[in-house]
């Protein structure tokens, strides 16, 4: 695990934050050569320079992943910098919190376009240079996206759809050599619940959960890494992803009623 991604090239979207920044400095320093994207291009370059002060390799790209261009962009940084692509995490994400009832559609749309449709272009465009190295593509979904979340219809549609985008991928490519993964973190502390959109589009700007009690990115980072080393399908992280995925196949009613109670009792729940 620690030499797989040794002079590997690894592209990370929503690498400014959370998850992605942790992977970033991990694979790092791992001997990746990290290639970093997200729209905070400030935040994109002091870690960059960071990673570089410490010996690592870096490069960026300002990319809004719900553009086309961008991602082109941002694929295009990683091979003038570094020749190819290794390994593509699409790993930018935004939430939401509200009921269907109340919610406006834009909010749904929004989060179609980042995580779903990020992941799309991104995959688009590195696609050929994956094949090359029969790397990793990589899809940062999510429990949302094994079970539906209460609140979130928005979040686990957009999951799912990059569940579905992605396995279809795997199925065309696999006489080509490419690994495809989904990756599924539970509760991981970061600034997601903070950017997540309400009902009219606003953003959330707090957390209705306990930060200090979920896993950290590094965490997540750590697990990450060690289903691409072994080259998984899926890759599910702590008691909550494995008991979603195992009680789903037998009782799924029964998930039901668990998600409905777990998310019902957060402070000022949508519902109850
Ligand atoms: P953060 O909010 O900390 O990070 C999200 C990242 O996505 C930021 O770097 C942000 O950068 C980037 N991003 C958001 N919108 C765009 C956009 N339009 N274009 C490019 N980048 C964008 O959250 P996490 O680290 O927690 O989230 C990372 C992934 O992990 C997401 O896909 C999320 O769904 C998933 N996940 C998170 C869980 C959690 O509890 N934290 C649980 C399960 C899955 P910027 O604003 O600079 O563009």
């Amino acid at each position: 695990m620690k030499n797989a991604l040794k002079n590997k090239t690894v592209v990370i979207t929503g690498a400014s934050s959370g998850i992605g920044e942790a992977m970033a400095k991990l694979y790092a320093s791992m001997g990746a050569r990290v290639v970093l994207g997200a729209r905070s291009e400030e935040k994109l370059k002091t870690l960059a320079e960071q990673i570089k002060s410490e010996g690592g390799e870096a490069a960026y790209c300002a990319t809004d992943v719900t553009k086309a261009e961008d991602c082109k962009r941002l694929i295009d940084t990683a091979v003038e910098a570094f020749g190819g692509i290794d390994v593509l995490i699409c790993n930018a994400g935004i939430s939401m919190r509200a009921i269907f009832d109340d919610v406006d559609l834009s909010v749904l749309h929004r989060l179609m376009d980042v995580n779903f449709w990020g992941t799309v272009y991104c995959s688009k465009y590195a696609l050929p240079y994956l094949q090359a190295s029969k790397g990793s593509l990589v899809g940062i979904s999510s429990v949302a996206g094994l079970h539906g979340l209460p609140g979130r219809t928005g979040y686990s549609a957009s999951k799912y759809a990059m569940t579905g985008f992605l396995e279809t991928v795997r199925i065309e490519n696999l006489k080509k050599g490419l690994h495809v993964m989904v990756a599924c973190p539970g509760f991981t502390a970061s600034n997601v619940r903070f950017s997540a959109l309400v009902a009219d589009g606003s953003q959330q700007g707090s957390t209705p959960r306990e930060e200090g009690k979920m896993m950290t990115a590094e965490e997540v980072a750590r697990i990450v890494a060690r289903g691409i080393a072994k080259r998984k399908r899926l890759c599910l992280m702590e008691i909550e992803g494995r008991a979603t995925h195992f009680v789903k196949k037998f009782a799924p009613a029964f998930l039901d009623k668990m998600f409905y109670l777990v998310m019902s009792r957060e402070p000022d729940s949508p519902f109850k």
